[in-house]
Order: structure tokens, then sequence, then C-alpha cells
């Protein structure tokens, strides 16, 4: 299989600006940044997404994304970050190598989310709700 762009980074194949880096992760600048200081901390191991890591090994990821975050924030003066993971292309995942983006964010920035006015139907809340609690 055609190795990712983040695992030739991790390969030392393509460069990089690297943030932090220990055994299990590599964190990066990401190349086209929503705002500069925009990084990506990626796992060595080349699982795909969210669903196949093993939950010790999400637990350390978020762990690295904390220590960072909080850094960038301090650093860059940041008034607010963003921890995002995008999972599958539905969700906006591009490059299919597991990895959380920490964006730095400023007042006015511009940058929008989604906006979430769909709301719920009658009862239909506590129906999704139950369902996703029968699952455990
Ligand atoms: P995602 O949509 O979560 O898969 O995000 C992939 C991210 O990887 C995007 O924000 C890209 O800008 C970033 N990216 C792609 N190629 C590189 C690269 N060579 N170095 C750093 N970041 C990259």
């Amino acid at each position: 299989m055609e190795k990712t762009i983040f695992q030739k980074i991790i390969d030392r194949e393509i460069p990089a600006t690297i943030v932090y880096e220990d055994d299990n992760f590599i964190a990066i600048l990401d190349i086209n940044p929503v705002n500069i200081g925009h990084t990506l901390v990626i796992p060595k191991h080349p699982w795909v997404n969210m669903y196949e890591m093993p939950a010790e090994d999400f637990d350390h990821m978020m762990q690295v994304a904390h220590m960072l975050g909080v850094k960038i924030k301090n650093t860059l003066e940041a008034d607010g970050v963003n921890i995002i993971m995008n999972n599958d292309a539905a969700a906006g995942q591009v490059v299919f190598h597991a990895h959380v983006h920490i964006i730095p964010r400023y007042t006015g920035d511009g940058h929008e989310h989604w906006h979430g006015a769909r709301g719920y139907n009658e009862g239909e809340a506590e129906m999704i709700a139950d369902k996703i609690m029968e699952n455990y």
C-alpha cells in the first residue's frame, strides 16, 4: 500500500517542521495553517482513524495534544484553541493516517464553525440518547 504523506514525514522521506517528537508520536506544523502555529499530532503507528486506535493510544495522543495545546496557546498568545480530529472523508478527513489538529484561535479571526441550526423534533433527542446508551 502507498505510504501516506504523514508516514513519509515520520520516515524522514519528506521534510516537515517538527514541534514535538517521542517514541510514539510526532507533531508538525500544518503546511496550510488555519492560523499560524496550527499543529498536527500524529501517531507513528499508521492507524487510519480513531476507530482503529486502541483507547489507550488515543488517550496518549490526547495527552500530547493537551500538552502542546496549552504550550501553543501560551506561546502564541492565542485567545482560544480548537482540538479537532476528522475521521473519514464524510467528516473532512483528507490524509488517511490518524491525526489531531491543534488550531490557535483569535477573537474575530473569521473562521466559522458548522452552524447546527437543525434542532430536534419532539421526543427525538431522548430516542437518540437511548440508542447511544444501549450500545455501551
Ligand atoms: P485532515 O483533513 O484532517 O485529513 O487534515 C489533513 C491536514 O494535513 C491538512 O490540514 C493539510 O494542510 C495537512 N497537510 C497535508 N500535507 C502536509 C504536509 N506535507 N505537511 C504538513 N501538513 C500537511
